[in-house]
């Protein structure tokens, strides 16, 4: 029977963890935290197709709450866009979502072990062989016939494995979203039109800010780009409650700070033994910041690999998974991907500039990834700002050079495409 280990109860891990015990795998899932802790708490937009993406049963009726409507601001808050409502997508409630989970792994035959820390991976020549975990002040070495890596952007399996392996093992910090996230009690009655508002620059921040005016609380995220002070979100959060008379003191959900990767897929995430999934291997969509469909799919893609190659751990196995999440999930924001590098570089006269001349539109927020480097090159044309002329050139030559990226991903592992291919990977989207 081959054994399989779970680094960190991210929810790629955990789709996995249960397709490989539903196979008769020995699966052990290792958590840092108490289970009571696990799941943010508060709702986030996740696809109507989560589960079925991932092969696992629906949730019971009601888990999924419908998507608000909402607008973007300018950020001198002078005009907004309405995209349309993506009826694909809806809101569920993380701890909820995260339980309904561990419930199904349980069922399975997971074996789910709380606080454990996990602190490296274990390698033997090429190949990486377990987990060195520490457990009530005790350290001890688990081995396995494959480590899969969910322990999040900050994992310490990643961060460990050995440079050879051509794994990607940090962020740039301009490549993560610093966000701070809290539900206000709601202390009297109005609503903003539309419900959801998000702001960008709000009190002069580099970064995006929402209010989410609900029936009984008000959902507020601050987030900030490479960076977020304490100070930055009493600003913003004094800003709301002068905007929102209704906003009460109380906080009744959230009111910590948590980060998100926007750095696009890194380009190889497998190693002999080893496989990352979800944020380990920053697979987040790279304007929105969703990162929970992307990976409980690529959990499931994992399992179906392995199970296909009749329990085959090999890089040249684990490449096909790679290859498939590259091709299914990563080139569809390709495009997203230069955008936020781009929409990252701008100030806030910038973006208002962008909403003013209808360079940015309803339409382009809501459905994004279509334009060619001749459209680019077009509007770039219209604009007539020399300051913002080389940046859209530079963006334009990045979306003629997608073809490129696209056709070079070797179909079977071989180091030496597989180096070329991040070459020209990392020259696009870094
Ligand atoms: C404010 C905010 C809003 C978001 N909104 C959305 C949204 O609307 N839609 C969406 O799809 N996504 C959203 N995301 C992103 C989403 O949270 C992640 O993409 C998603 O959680 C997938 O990450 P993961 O499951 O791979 O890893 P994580 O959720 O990061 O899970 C990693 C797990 O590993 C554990 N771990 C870490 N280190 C160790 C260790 N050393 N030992 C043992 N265990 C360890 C952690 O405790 C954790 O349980 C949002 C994120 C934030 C912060």
């Amino acid at each position: 029977m081959k054994n399989i280990l779970i680094a960190g109860a991210g929810h790629g891990g955990l789709v996995a963890a249960i397709h490989f015990a539903k196979q008769g795998y020995s699966v052990k899932l290792y958590e840092k935290r108490v289970r009571a802790e696990l799941g943010y708490d508060w709702h986030d937009a996740v696809p109507r197709r989560l589960f079925d993406g991932a092969g696992l049963p629906e949730p019971p009726e009601g888990t999924f709450l419908p998507p608000e409507r909402m607008a973007y601001f300018s950020t001198a808050k002078k005009i907004k866009l309405y995209p349309d409502v993506d009826p694909t997508f809806a809101m569920i409630d993380r701890k909820v979502l995260i339980e309904y989970l561990f419930t199904l792994a349980e069922e399975s035959g997971v074996e789910l072990l709380f606080e454990r820390e996990i602190l490296s991976a274990v390698c033997e020549g090429d190949r990486v062989t377990g987990l060195r975990v520490r457990c009530a002040g005790e350290t001890e070495t688990v081995f396995a016939d494959l480590v899969v890596d969910a322990a999040g952007m900050d994992s310490p399996v990643r961060r460990s494995l050995p440079a050879r392996f051509g794994i990607e093992k940090e962020l740039k910090n301009s490549d993560i979203f610093y966000g701070w996230r809290g539900y206000f009690e709601k202390t009297g009655e109005g609503a903003s039109d539309p419900p959801y508002i998000v702001y960008f620059f709000h009190c002069g921040k580099p970064g995006m800010d929402w209010m989410i005016t609900g029936e009984e609380f008000m959902d507020v995220l601050v987030g900030g780009f490479g960076g977020l002070t304490q100070e930055q979100v009493d600003a913003s959060v004094n800003d709301f409650k002068k905007e929102y008379p209704y906003m009460g003191d109380k906080l009744l959900r959230g009111g910590y700070f948590a980060r998100i990767p926007l750095r696009g897929h890194a380009p190889v995430f497998v190693a002999n033994g080893y496989a990352a999934v979800g944020d380990s291997a920053f697979m987040t969509e790279p304007l929105s910041g969703s990162g929970i469909g992307l990976s409980m799919g690529s959990g499931r893609r994992l399992a179906d690999t392995v199970i296909a190659s009749d329990g085959d751990t090999s890089v040249g196995v684990l490449w096909q998974y790679n290859r498939d999440c590259i091709r299914k999930d990563a080139e569809r924001y390709y495009f997203d991907l230069i955008l936020k590098n781009f929409l990252s570089s701008l100030c806030a006269a910038d973006i208002d500039f962008f909403f003013e001349k209808h360079i940015m539109t309803a339409k382009e927020m809501g459905e994004r990834g279509k334009y060619s480097a001749k459209e680019i090159l077009e509007k770039a044309n219209v604009l007539r700002k020399p300051k913002l002329m080389p940046s859209l050139v530079s963006v334009a030559g990045k979306v003629a050079s997608l073809g490129g990226v696209k056709a070079a991903l070797p179909e079977e592992y071989d180091p030496q495409k597989v180096r070329a291919w991040v070459a020209k990977y990392n020259k696009t989207f870094r």
